[in-house]
Protein backbone atom coordinates (compact mmCIF):
# COMPACT_ATOMS: atom_id res chain seq x y z
CA UNK A 1 0.00 0.00 0.00
CA UNK A 2 1.03 3.66 -0.66
CA UNK A 3 -0.07 6.31 1.88
CA UNK A 4 0.39 9.64 0.77
CA UNK A 5 0.87 12.61 3.30
CA UNK A 6 -0.21 16.46 2.42
CA UNK A 7 2.55 17.89 4.67
CA UNK A 8 6.02 17.07 4.99
CA UNK A 9 6.02 18.62 8.70
CA UNK A 10 7.61 16.78 11.94
CA UNK A 11 4.49 14.76 11.89
CA UNK A 12 4.62 13.50 8.74
CA UNK A 13 8.26 12.62 9.24
CA UNK A 14 7.50 11.00 12.78
CA UNK A 15 4.26 8.59 10.71
CA UNK A 16 6.82 7.22 7.84
CA UNK A 17 9.62 6.11 10.88
CA UNK A 18 7.21 4.66 12.91
CA UNK A 19 5.10 2.74 10.37
CA UNK A 20 7.26 2.17 7.88
CA UNK A 21 7.64 -1.30 9.46
CA UNK A 22 3.91 -2.06 8.53
CA UNK A 23 5.36 -2.38 5.06
CA UNK A 24 3.79 0.95 3.20
CA UNK A 25 5.05 3.15 0.94
CA UNK A 26 4.90 6.64 1.49
CA UNK A 27 4.40 9.43 -1.22
CA UNK A 28 4.62 13.36 0.75
CA UNK A 29 3.79 16.63 -0.81
CA UNK A 30 5.00 19.56 0.72
CA UNK A 31 6.39 23.09 -1.16
CA UNK A 32 9.98 22.35 0.47
CA UNK A 33 12.00 19.99 -0.72
CA UNK A 34 14.13 20.19 2.86
CA UNK A 35 11.34 19.42 4.90
CA UNK A 36 11.29 17.25 8.00
CA UNK A 37 9.62 14.21 5.61
CA UNK A 38 10.83 14.67 2.73
CA UNK A 39 14.25 12.59 2.74
CA UNK A 40 12.18 9.86 4.76
CA UNK A 41 9.07 9.62 1.64
CA UNK A 42 9.60 6.76 -1.03
CA UNK A 43 7.92 9.66 -3.14
CA UNK A 44 8.59 13.08 -2.95
CA UNK A 45 6.35 15.31 -4.55
CA UNK A 46 7.00 19.44 -4.24
CA UNK A 47 4.06 21.50 -4.59
CA UNK A 48 2.02 23.68 -2.34
CA UNK A 49 -0.98 22.18 -0.17
CA UNK A 50 -3.51 25.38 -1.67
CA UNK A 51 -2.40 24.39 -5.03
CA UNK A 52 -5.33 21.80 -6.72
CA UNK A 53 -2.88 20.37 -9.28
CA UNK A 54 -0.30 19.27 -6.95
CA UNK A 55 -2.93 17.91 -4.41
CA UNK A 56 -4.00 16.13 -7.59
CA UNK A 57 -0.47 14.30 -8.02
CA UNK A 58 -0.04 13.33 -4.68
CA UNK A 59 -3.92 11.77 -4.18
CA UNK A 60 -3.10 10.46 -7.86
CA UNK A 61 0.20 8.82 -6.49
CA UNK A 62 -1.40 6.77 -3.87
CA UNK A 63 -3.73 3.99 -2.52
CA UNK A 64 -5.10 6.30 0.69
CA UNK A 65 -4.18 10.17 1.36
CA UNK A 66 -4.26 11.60 4.52
CA UNK A 67 -2.64 14.95 6.24
CA UNK A 68 -0.55 16.14 8.71
CA UNK A 69 -1.61 19.92 8.65
CA UNK A 70 -5.25 21.37 8.41
CA UNK A 71 -4.26 24.00 6.23
CA UNK A 72 -5.55 22.46 2.87
CA UNK A 73 -7.09 23.79 -0.04
CA UNK A 74 -10.33 22.18 0.35
CA UNK A 75 -12.41 22.88 -2.42
CA UNK A 76 -9.74 20.52 -4.49
CA UNK A 77 -9.67 18.41 -1.65
CA UNK A 78 -13.32 17.56 -1.77
CA UNK A 79 -13.67 17.46 -6.00
CA UNK A 80 -10.85 14.77 -5.66
CA UNK A 81 -12.59 12.87 -3.01
CA UNK A 82 -15.80 13.08 -5.24
CA UNK A 83 -14.38 12.07 -7.82
CA UNK A 84 -13.32 8.59 -6.04
CA UNK A 85 -10.00 9.43 -4.79
CA UNK A 86 -9.76 7.75 -0.55
CA UNK A 87 -8.98 11.08 1.90
CA UNK A 88 -9.12 10.28 4.90
CA UNK A 89 -10.04 11.99 7.50
CA UNK A 90 -12.79 12.95 5.12
CA UNK A 91 -12.38 16.68 3.30
CA UNK A 92 -16.25 16.99 4.84
CA UNK A 93 -14.65 16.44 8.62
CA UNK A 94 -11.47 18.60 7.61
CA UNK A 95 -14.32 21.84 6.22
CA UNK A 96 -15.52 21.88 9.76
CA UNK A 97 -12.35 21.65 11.42
CA UNK A 98 -10.99 24.56 9.11
CA UNK A 99 -13.44 27.02 10.44
CA UNK A 100 -13.84 27.30 14.10
CA UNK A 101 -17.29 28.95 13.32
CA UNK A 102 -18.52 25.84 12.02
CA UNK A 103 -16.60 23.20 14.48
CA UNK A 104 -17.62 24.95 17.43
CA UNK A 105 -21.22 25.46 16.30
CA UNK A 106 -21.79 21.37 15.41
CA UNK A 107 -20.30 20.99 18.81
CA UNK A 108 -23.02 23.46 20.18
CA UNK A 109 -26.00 21.94 18.24
CA UNK A 110 -24.46 17.96 19.38
CA UNK A 111 -24.59 19.24 23.16
CA UNK A 112 -21.34 18.69 23.95
CA UNK A 113 -19.62 20.88 26.60
CA UNK A 114 -17.33 23.68 24.85
CA UNK A 115 -16.98 27.46 26.00
CA UNK A 116 -20.01 29.69 24.74
CA UNK A 117 -18.99 32.04 21.93
CA UNK A 118 -20.59 33.98 19.11
CA UNK A 119 -19.35 35.56 15.84
CA UNK A 120 -18.50 38.57 13.91
CA UNK A 121 -17.48 38.77 10.51
CA UNK A 122 -16.44 42.34 10.65
CA UNK A 123 -14.82 42.45 14.39
CA UNK A 124 -13.57 46.21 14.12
CA UNK A 125 -17.25 47.38 13.79
CA UNK A 126 -18.93 44.97 15.77
CA UNK A 127 -21.31 46.32 18.66
CA UNK A 128 -19.82 44.53 21.91
CA UNK A 129 -22.45 46.58 24.21
CA UNK A 130 -24.03 43.86 26.80
CA UNK A 131 -20.67 41.57 26.49
CA UNK A 132 -18.40 40.47 29.21
CA UNK A 133 -14.81 40.94 29.25
CA UNK A 134 -12.26 39.59 28.99
CA UNK A 135 -12.83 37.69 25.58
CA UNK A 136 -11.02 35.85 23.40
CA UNK A 137 -11.19 36.19 19.87
CA UNK A 138 -10.13 33.82 17.31
CA UNK A 139 -9.49 34.33 13.84
CA UNK A 140 -11.90 31.48 11.94
CA UNK A 141 -9.45 30.23 9.71
CA UNK A 142 -5.90 29.47 9.71
CA UNK A 143 -5.13 30.07 13.29
CA UNK A 144 -1.95 27.43 14.01
CA UNK A 145 -0.29 26.84 17.55
CA UNK A 146 -2.09 30.15 19.48
CA UNK A 147 -1.16 32.25 16.01
CA UNK A 148 -4.80 33.76 15.13
CA UNK A 149 -5.86 34.41 19.10
CA UNK A 150 -5.97 37.18 21.02
CA UNK A 151 -7.40 38.34 24.67
CA UNK A 152 -9.34 41.31 24.81
CA UNK A 153 -9.77 42.81 28.01
CA UNK A 154 -12.03 45.82 26.89
CA UNK A 155 -14.60 46.63 23.99
CA UNK A 156 -11.76 49.02 22.92
CA UNK A 157 -8.85 46.67 22.60
CA UNK A 158 -7.49 46.28 19.05
CA UNK A 159 -9.11 43.43 17.20
CA UNK A 160 -8.18 41.27 14.75
CA UNK A 161 -9.17 42.61 11.25
CA UNK A 162 -10.53 38.95 9.93
CA UNK A 163 -13.63 37.14 10.53
CA UNK A 164 -13.54 35.86 14.11
CA UNK A 165 -15.57 33.92 17.06
CA UNK A 166 -15.34 35.14 20.59
CA UNK A 167 -15.79 33.27 23.82
CA UNK A 168 -15.42 34.23 27.24
CA UNK A 169 -12.09 33.80 28.91
CA UNK A 170 -11.98 30.55 30.68
CA UNK A 171 -10.17 30.74 34.31
CA UNK A 172 -7.93 27.37 33.77
CA UNK A 173 -7.15 25.12 35.76
CA UNK A 174 -5.20 22.62 33.43
CA UNK A 175 -5.40 22.23 29.87
CA UNK A 176 -5.95 18.57 28.96
CA UNK A 177 -5.43 16.41 25.73
CA UNK A 178 -6.90 13.10 24.46
CA UNK A 179 -5.79 11.13 21.50
CA UNK A 180 -8.98 9.48 19.85
CA UNK A 181 -8.95 7.15 17.04
CA UNK A 182 -12.06 5.88 14.88
CA UNK A 183 -11.87 3.45 12.39
CA UNK A 184 -13.50 2.88 9.12
CA UNK A 185 -16.17 0.63 11.12
CA UNK A 186 -16.93 3.17 13.82
CA UNK A 187 -14.29 1.54 16.05
CA UNK A 188 -12.62 3.33 19.14
CA UNK A 189 -9.52 3.80 20.81
CA UNK A 190 -9.01 6.14 23.19
CA UNK A 191 -5.80 7.34 24.94
CA UNK A 192 -4.97 7.79 28.67
CA UNK A 193 -5.84 11.69 29.15
CA UNK A 194 -2.46 14.55 29.16
CA UNK A 195 -1.60 17.45 30.77
CA UNK A 196 -0.24 20.21 28.51
CA UNK A 197 1.58 23.41 29.74
CA UNK A 198 2.54 26.26 27.93
CA UNK A 199 5.29 28.46 27.47
CA UNK A 200 4.19 31.75 28.97
CA UNK A 201 6.07 34.07 26.54
CA UNK A 202 4.48 32.42 23.50
CA UNK A 203 1.01 30.63 23.37
CA UNK A 204 3.00 27.25 22.31
CA UNK A 205 2.62 23.70 24.07
CA UNK A 206 6.20 22.80 25.69
CA UNK A 207 5.20 20.29 28.01
CA UNK A 208 2.69 17.10 27.94
CA UNK A 209 2.28 15.39 31.18
CA UNK A 210 1.04 11.48 30.69
CA UNK A 211 -1.15 10.40 32.92
CA UNK A 212 -2.76 13.69 33.50
CA UNK A 213 -2.64 14.38 37.09
CA UNK A 214 -6.70 14.94 37.64
CA UNK A 215 -9.32 12.60 39.36
CA UNK A 216 -11.01 9.57 37.77
CA UNK A 217 -14.42 11.12 37.59
CA UNK A 218 -12.69 14.43 35.49
CA UNK A 219 -10.90 11.88 33.06
CA UNK A 220 -13.52 9.85 32.64
CA UNK A 221 -15.55 13.22 31.52
CA UNK A 222 -12.64 14.12 29.42
CA UNK A 223 -12.59 10.88 27.42
CA UNK A 224 -16.49 10.99 26.87
CA UNK A 225 -16.21 14.27 25.75
CA UNK A 226 -13.33 13.98 23.21
CA UNK A 227 -15.03 10.84 21.68
CA UNK A 228 -18.17 12.97 21.22
CA UNK A 229 -16.03 15.27 19.67
CA UNK A 230 -14.72 13.19 17.04
CA UNK A 231 -17.91 10.80 16.82
CA UNK A 232 -20.08 14.55 15.51
CA UNK A 233 -16.89 15.25 13.51
CA UNK A 234 -17.64 11.66 11.81
CA UNK A 235 -13.47 11.22 12.18
CA UNK A 236 -11.82 8.63 10.52
CA UNK A 237 -8.29 8.54 11.76
CA UNK A 238 -6.51 9.67 14.79
CA UNK A 239 -7.71 13.33 16.64
CA UNK A 240 -5.84 15.18 18.98
CA UNK A 241 -8.90 16.55 21.56
CA UNK A 242 -8.23 19.69 23.73
CA UNK A 243 -10.07 20.51 26.60
CA UNK A 244 -10.33 23.33 29.36
CA UNK A 245 -10.08 21.80 32.86
CA UNK A 246 -12.01 24.91 34.46
CA UNK A 247 -11.17 26.23 38.48
CA UNK A 248 -14.51 24.85 39.40
CA UNK A 249 -13.73 21.78 37.82
CA UNK A 250 -15.86 21.22 34.82
CA UNK A 251 -13.98 19.95 31.58
CA UNK A 252 -14.97 22.38 28.67
CA UNK A 253 -13.85 21.06 24.69
CA UNK A 254 -11.78 23.63 22.79
CA UNK A 255 -10.56 22.08 19.78
CA UNK A 256 -9.93 19.03 17.75
CA UNK A 257 -7.44 18.26 15.45
CA UNK A 258 -7.81 15.85 12.53
CA UNK A 259 -4.31 14.24 12.96
CA UNK A 260 -1.35 13.42 15.24
CA UNK A 261 -1.18 15.62 17.54
CA UNK A 262 1.97 17.12 19.73
CA UNK A 263 0.31 15.89 22.99
CA UNK A 264 0.28 12.31 21.15
CA UNK A 265 3.78 11.81 21.35
CA UNK A 266 4.22 10.65 24.05
CA UNK A 267 2.69 7.60 23.06
CA UNK A 268 5.98 6.13 20.68
CA UNK A 269 7.45 5.47 24.22
CA UNK A 270 4.96 5.06 26.74
CA UNK A 271 1.97 3.44 25.04
CA UNK A 272 1.33 -0.06 23.62
CA UNK A 273 0.19 1.38 19.61
CA UNK A 274 1.65 5.27 19.42
CA UNK A 275 -0.84 7.45 17.53
CA UNK A 276 1.20 7.04 14.20
CA UNK A 277 0.68 3.79 13.70
CA UNK A 278 -2.97 4.02 15.03
CA UNK A 279 -3.41 6.67 12.17
CA UNK A 280 -2.23 4.59 9.76
CA UNK A 281 -4.51 1.60 10.91
CA UNK A 282 -7.53 3.74 11.36
CA UNK A 283 -7.27 5.59 7.50
CA UNK A 284 -5.67 1.99 6.42
CA UNK A 285 -9.34 0.24 7.32
CA UNK A 286 -7.24 -1.98 9.82
CA UNK A 287 -8.19 -2.80 13.40
CA UNK A 288 -7.08 -0.38 15.68
CA UNK A 289 -4.48 -1.00 18.50
CA UNK A 290 -4.03 -1.07 21.86
CA UNK A 291 -3.65 2.23 23.96
CA UNK A 292 -2.80 1.00 27.21
CA UNK A 293 0.29 3.32 28.90
CA UNK A 294 3.04 1.16 29.78
CA UNK A 295 4.48 3.99 31.81
CA UNK A 296 4.22 7.99 33.07
CA UNK A 297 5.96 10.08 31.03
CA UNK A 298 6.74 13.65 30.38
CA UNK A 299 7.05 15.24 26.80
CA UNK A 300 9.22 18.45 26.14
CA UNK A 301 9.26 20.33 23.00
CA UNK A 302 12.23 21.61 21.96
CA UNK A 303 11.46 25.34 21.12
CA UNK A 304 14.04 27.01 19.45
CA UNK A 305 15.65 29.32 22.04
CA UNK A 306 14.45 33.05 22.01
CA UNK A 307 16.44 35.50 19.55
CA UNK A 308 18.30 32.63 18.06
CA UNK A 309 18.08 32.15 13.86
CA UNK A 310 20.49 30.16 11.62
CA UNK A 311 21.54 26.36 11.53
CA UNK A 312 20.88 24.60 14.78
CA UNK A 313 23.58 24.00 17.55
CA UNK A 314 22.30 21.60 20.30
CA UNK A 315 23.51 21.87 23.57
CA UNK A 316 23.39 19.26 26.26
CA UNK A 317 22.73 16.51 23.98
CA UNK A 318 24.52 13.47 25.30
CA UNK A 319 23.85 15.11 28.71
CA UNK A 320 20.02 14.50 27.98
CA UNK A 321 20.34 11.17 26.09
CA UNK A 322 22.25 9.85 29.57
CA UNK A 323 19.01 10.76 31.61
CA UNK A 324 17.52 7.12 32.11
CA UNK A 325 14.34 7.02 30.22
CA UNK A 326 15.22 9.71 27.91
CA UNK A 327 14.22 9.36 24.24
CA UNK A 328 14.81 11.75 22.06
CA UNK A 329 13.68 13.02 18.26
CA UNK A 330 14.79 15.84 16.35
CA UNK A 331 12.77 17.21 13.33
CA UNK A 332 16.14 17.67 11.18
CA UNK A 333 15.22 21.25 10.23
CA UNK A 334 17.73 22.99 8.88
CA UNK A 335 17.12 26.35 10.65
CA UNK A 336 16.26 27.11 13.86
CA UNK A 337 14.14 30.70 14.98
CA UNK A 338 12.51 31.57 18.08
CA UNK A 339 9.63 29.26 19.21
CA UNK A 340 10.05 27.04 16.39
CA UNK A 341 9.87 23.40 17.22
CA UNK A 342 12.88 21.49 16.39
CA UNK A 343 12.55 17.97 18.25
CA UNK A 344 11.35 16.84 21.36
CA UNK A 345 12.11 14.53 24.09
CA UNK A 346 10.24 11.64 26.14
CA UNK A 347 11.27 10.86 29.48
CA UNK A 348 9.35 7.67 31.19
CA UNK A 349 9.69 7.57 34.84
CA UNK A 350 8.24 4.93 37.64
CA UNK A 351 5.47 7.82 38.67
CA UNK A 352 4.43 10.70 36.80
CA UNK A 353 6.56 12.56 40.01
CA UNK A 354 9.67 11.20 38.66
CA UNK A 355 9.36 11.78 35.13
CA UNK A 356 8.56 15.36 36.13
CA UNK A 357 11.90 15.65 38.26
CA UNK A 358 13.86 14.14 35.54
CA UNK A 359 11.91 16.07 32.46
CA UNK A 360 13.27 19.33 34.32
CA UNK A 361 16.79 18.00 34.72
CA UNK A 362 16.50 17.60 31.20
CA UNK A 363 15.22 21.08 30.47
CA UNK A 364 17.65 22.70 32.21
CA UNK A 365 20.15 21.01 29.83
CA UNK A 366 19.28 20.38 26.59
CA UNK A 367 19.16 23.81 24.76
CA UNK A 368 18.66 24.37 20.31
CA UNK A 369 20.59 27.49 19.71
CA UNK A 370 21.14 28.97 16.12
CA UNK A 371 25.04 28.57 15.11
CA UNK A 372 24.60 32.29 14.20
P1 LIG B 1 -4.96 27.38 18.10
O1 LIG B 1 -5.90 26.88 17.08
O2 LIG B 1 -4.10 28.50 17.63
O3 LIG B 1 -4.18 26.28 18.78
P2 LIG B 1 -6.61 27.50 20.52
O4 LIG B 1 -8.06 27.67 20.41
O5 LIG B 1 -6.13 26.13 20.86
O6 LIG B 1 -5.90 28.06 19.20
O7 LIG B 1 -6.06 28.52 21.60
C1 LIG B 1 -4.68 28.58 21.91
C2 LIG B 1 -4.50 28.73 23.42
O8 LIG B 1 -5.13 29.93 23.87
C3 LIG B 1 -5.15 27.63 24.26
O9 LIG B 1 -4.33 26.50 24.37
C4 LIG B 1 -5.36 28.33 25.58
O10 LIG B 1 -4.16 28.39 26.33
C5 LIG B 1 -5.73 29.74 25.16
N1 LIG B 1 -7.20 29.87 25.03
C6 LIG B 1 -7.95 29.60 23.94
N2 LIG B 1 -9.27 29.83 24.18
C7 LIG B 1 -9.35 30.24 25.45
C8 LIG B 1 -10.45 30.62 26.30
N3 LIG B 1 -11.70 30.68 25.86
N4 LIG B 1 -10.15 30.96 27.57
C9 LIG B 1 -8.90 30.97 28.06
N5 LIG B 1 -7.83 30.62 27.29
C10 LIG B 1 -8.04 30.26 26.01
Amino acid sequence: MTLGIIGGGQLGRMLIYRTKKLGIRFAVLDADAGAPAASLADIFIRGGLKDGSSLERLVGSCDVATYEIEHIDIESLASLAAAGNTIRPSPATLRVIQDKLLQKDLYRRKGIPSTDFFTDDDPARADFSGRTFPLVQKARREGYDGRGVRVLKSPDDPKMPVPSIFEPLVDIDKELGVMVARGLDGSLAVYPVVEMAFNPDHNICDTVVAPARIDGETARRAREIAVRAVEALGGIGIFGIELFLDRRGEVLLNEAAPRPHNSGHYTMEACVTCQFEQHVRAVAGLPLGETRLFSPAVMLNLLGEPGSSGEPRIDGYAEALAVPGASLHLYGKTEVRPFRKMGHITILGGTVEEAVLKSERVRSILKIRGKR
